[in-house]
């Protein structure tokens, strides 16, 4: 018997436009694995900007000092501007499905709940910031929205892009095909694998919680359920 073909997809059901100086930096994650996966099957479209690129002069300058004095660099707003414009954003009278972020250490938490959200959109055009910061001129007429991933500071928005795209990407119907079911039940409960006793020196042993070795489904549940955050 023939197996039935794969259904592919004509469009994908996400593109995500990442805008960053440091482009180089997230091939090799971008090819691991499910997102890989979902790349492959254009399930997904990740489109790297160059914002250098669209900057000025023989050197390209996309940072310069900030006004009023302090310290580090800014990233200035005419590159930013000039790499969103083509994709078609709120500056160029903006397509419904398409919403762009900011990421900012001032931003919007991100959570399941936002990420539900932004699954929504066809399009996600992503500004990764760099040293002191984005001019703020690209907060408040560039970007819809500026997203947090924490409190904490991290270098630039590139490591928040790849987090926004993953858990968006995963509240997609599709793109964690066969684990899917397993996502909406699982919750997150402590898991364990072979063996049923790990000892890792003399005199000291590492079981498994017996009852999830019973067969007692209902048990196992209840257990699941209570040991569940
Ligand atoms: N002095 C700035 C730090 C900028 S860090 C401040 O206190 O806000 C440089 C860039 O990294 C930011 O513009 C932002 O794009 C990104 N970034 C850093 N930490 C982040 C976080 N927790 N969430 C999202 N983006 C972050």
């Amino acid at each position: 018997m023939k197996r039935p073909k794969k259904i592919k997809n004509k469009k994908p059901r996400i593109r995500f436009d990442l805008l960053t100086i440091f482009p180089n930096i997230f091939d090799s994650y971008l090819e691991e694995s499910l997102i890989s996966r979902a790349l492959k099957n254009k399930f997904l479209e990740i489109k790297i900007h160059d914002i250098r690129h669209y900057a000025k002069g023989k050197h390209k300058k996309v940072d310069d000092r900030p006004f009023g004095g302090g310290p580090g660099m800014v990233l200035m707003v005419e590159p930013i501007y000039k790499a969103v414009e083509p994709i078609g954003s709120r500056v160029t009278g903006q397509k419904a499905k398409i919403r762009t972020i900011l990421f900012s250490t001032r931003g919007k938490k991100l959570d399941t709940a936002s990420a539900q959200r932004l699954s929504k959109y066809k399009q996600l055009i992503l500004i990764c910031g760099r040293y002191e910061g984005v001019d703020e001129r690209v907060a408040k007429h560039i970007a819809d929205e500026e997203i947090s991933i924490g409190d904490y500071v991290l270098s630039g928005g590139e490591l928040p892009s790849l987090v926004l795209i993953e858990t968006v990407s995963r509240q997609i119907p599709g793109f964690l095909g066969k684990y899917e079911s397993l996502e909406n039940i699982k919750g997150s409960y402590p898991v364990f694998t072979q063996p049923e006793e790990f000892k890792p020196n003399k005199g000291r042993t590492w079981a498994v919680p017996e009852i999830l070795l019973s067969g007692h489904h209902k048990k196992i549940e209840e257990w699941r359920k209570e040991n569940s955050s």
